[in-house]
């Protein structure tokens, strides 16, 4: 038998190696600005065109590099910033492993112009996947420049892989902020497509984190230093009256890197215990420095996560550090404890009339009028003016007879319909009686069945109505955020929102759709954020979906209403008119029925 290993040629280990360096856009951005700041740039630029799949290019003033240096630093295993294993527990440097750029060489286009401060000429290289197309000596300015073109161009299933511009633009972003905010005394700047989303001066980190996300942000900033022989801990965490329904705004930073650490926010998020109501968390930018020897940064190929020698004494003093500060700038007093929660619902905002929940009434709405559509989509057996209870044919309850005088054309919301078949159970269920038995209707999931239903339909078949505030609302947002808001704009607008002008940190709301009252703008928004962010599975899927699904989400009525009649009618109708009724837009089941027999049953053993 002839003998069959071989060493896999270096551009294929590169592109296998790749794999686990660079899953997306923002990782190439990560590795570039950290190389950046390794070689002790004072001002960084990023530039990217779309979503960085077509450019990612760093620019900084840092040390650059020799000409040799600049056709090394593309070989694997190729670094200048460790030379020994020990080097490894002695780190201050961001790079260590030396494959970022051979990794990013072998799945994309790079050109590369780098210069030392001492010589006249500096270098231009360009490598294609892997391979070197040309090296000559270029005047250009100290410092480097890495461009980065077609990212995944020879790998087309990473490249189909990758999400929506507007998804893979948020993951930059986010390592943007993180950078920068580890490194306040460096100058950054990042344009998107021409537009220049970010230009951060140097500064102190207050102004830092200002810069980066509002001006709002000072008045919300609590400082906290503490220093022991194990740590030292700086940085800010904001008053628990500001804390946000998103998490996306915790940062630790540990020796300048950013990290994620469940155990480390799980001591802040206790250092606010009782100052938060339920569903909010502290925000905060924590920069903790501990001795090079006492964490191991390599157990994570991404490097997000690190391991503390004891992180016991850790928690501690991290809980005790913020628990002091919250205490000492006096901000426990001004919390009023006996907040009721339920205040904190879309449907009971202070100021609001909490009892009545709004449910909207399509009357133009016809569930029937795409017959086609329907019998795909619907799995009962319909027909024009029947019953709601009759789409329990279908359903393991035999002969429904029940009769009701609410038929689709008889007008659905008819107030005259006293002898209503609906109870409310436990301020959760609507509760009716069946011929076969009992059906439970789970009021919140079925509402949001309704309200996502409504939203689709609005977004995709007609323009909402829409309601034009009085005095247009000044909203403010981070920059990142206004980004997003940017790209969702026309499909807020379709379900009825307006907008004046967005700027920098603020957006101007001029209308909003007539189903929601004023007060829930910024907590709708901030929540369809949160979700966009927090990504859709579908990789290239528009918005709409996941649009329709946050806002029902928010504005669904919430466990715990009491509803009249009148109300629990509205959602069973509704509910029943639905194309799919059965479940949630989350694909929660929306209600359940319980035969006769089965209650019969109960009563016989
Ligand atoms: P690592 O950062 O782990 O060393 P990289 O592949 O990211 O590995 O970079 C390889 C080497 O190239 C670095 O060690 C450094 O010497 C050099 N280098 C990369 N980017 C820059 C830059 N922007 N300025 C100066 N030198 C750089
Ligand atoms: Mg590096």
């Amino acid at each position: 038998m002839p003998d069959i290993i071989q060493l896999l040629p270096d551009h294929v280990a590169n592109q296998i190696a790749a794999g686990e360096v660079v899953q997306r856009p923002a990782s190439v951005v990560k590795e570039l600005m950290e190389n950046a700041i390794d070689a002790e740039a004072t001002s960084i630029k990023l530039i990217v065109r779309e979503a960085g799949k077509s450019l990612i290019q760093v620019i900084d003033n840092g040390k650059g590099m020799s000409q040799t240096d600049a056709r090394l630093s593309f070989e694997r295993h190729a670094t200048s910033k460790i030379k020994k294993a020990e080097d490894l527990f002695n780190l201050h440097t961001k790079g260590f492993r030396g494959e970022a750029l051979a990794s990013i060489a072998a799945i994309a286009h790079v050109e590369l112009r780098t210069k030392q401060d001492d010589q006249q000429l500096g270098s231009c290289l360009k490598i294609e996947g892997s391979t070197l197309i040309s090296q000559e000596n270029i005047s250009t300015p100290t410092g480097t420049s890495v461009a980065v073109k077609n990212l995944f161009y020879n790998i087309p299933a990473r490249r189909n892989f990758l999400k929506s511009n507007t998804i893979e633009t948020r993951h930059i972003v986010n390592e943007f902020q993180r950078v920068a905010l580890a490194h306040p005394n460096i100058a950054f700047s990042f344009y998107h497509n021409e537009n220049e989303v970010y230009n951060l001066s140097m500064g102190n980190l207050r102004q830092r984190i200002v810069a980066i996300l509002g001006k709002k942000t000072n008045e919300k900033l609590v400082p906290i230093h503490e220093i022991t022989d194990l740590v030292e801990i700086k940085g800010f965490v904001t008053k628990p009256e500001f804390a946000k329904k998103k998490r996306d705004e915790q940062f630790f930073f540990v020796n300048d890197r950013f990290i994620k650490n469940a155990y480390l926010n799980h001591a802040v998020s206790s250092a606010f215990e009782n100052l938060l109501s339920g569903g909010h968390y502290p925000t905060y930018f924590l920069y903790l420095t501990v001795p090079t020897n006492s964490i191991d940064i390599n157990i994570h190929p991404t490097k997000t996560e690190i391991k503390f020698d004891d992180e016991k004494t850790l928690y501690a003093i991290l809980r005790s550090a913020v628990k002091h500060s919250l205490g000492q700038y006096n901000v426990a007093p001004i919390l009023d404890f006996d907040r009721d929660a339920t205040l904190d619902t879309p449907y009971n905002l202070k100021g609001t009339n909490s009892s009545n929940p709004r449910v909207i009434v399509n009357r133009d709405f016809n569930p029937f009028k795409s017959e086609d559509q329907k019998s795909i989509q619907f799995p009962y057996k319909r027909e024009k003016n029947m019953e709601w209870e009759s789409l329990y044919n279908g359903l393991d309850t035999a002969n429904i007879d029940f009769k009701s005088e609410t038929s689709v054309d008889s007008g659905l919301f008819s107030e005259e319909k006293q002898n209503s078949k609906t109870y409310q159970v436990h301020k959760k269920y609507i509760v009716s009686s069946i011929k076969s038995g009992i059906v439970y209707i789970n009021q919140h999931l079925a509402h949001q069945r309704i309200l996502y239903e409504e939203f689709l339909e609005n977004i995709t078949v007609k323009d909402a109505m829409s309601q034009q505030l009085l005095f247009p609302l000044e909203l403010s947002f981070n920059k990142a955020d206004i980004v997003l808001i940017k790209e969702i704009k026309d499909d807020l607008e379709s379900i009825g929102f307006l907008f004046g002008e967005i700027l920098n940190d603020t957006i101007i709301v001029m209308g909003m759709p007539v189903n929601i009252v004023e007060s829930q703008i910024t907590p709708i928004i901030e929540q369809l954020l949160e979700d966009i962010k927090n990504d859709i599975p579908d990789t290239n899927f528009s918005h709409v979906d996941l649009m329709a699904k946050s806002l029902s989400k928010s504005l669904a009525i919430k466990t715990g209403t009491k509803l009249d009649l009148k109300e629990q009618e509205d959602i069973v109708n509704k509910l029943f008119l639905c194309k799919q009724p059965d479940s949630s837009p989350f694909g929660k089941r929306t209600f359940i029925t319980v035969n006769i027999d089965e209650i019969d049953k109960k009563f016989n053993n």
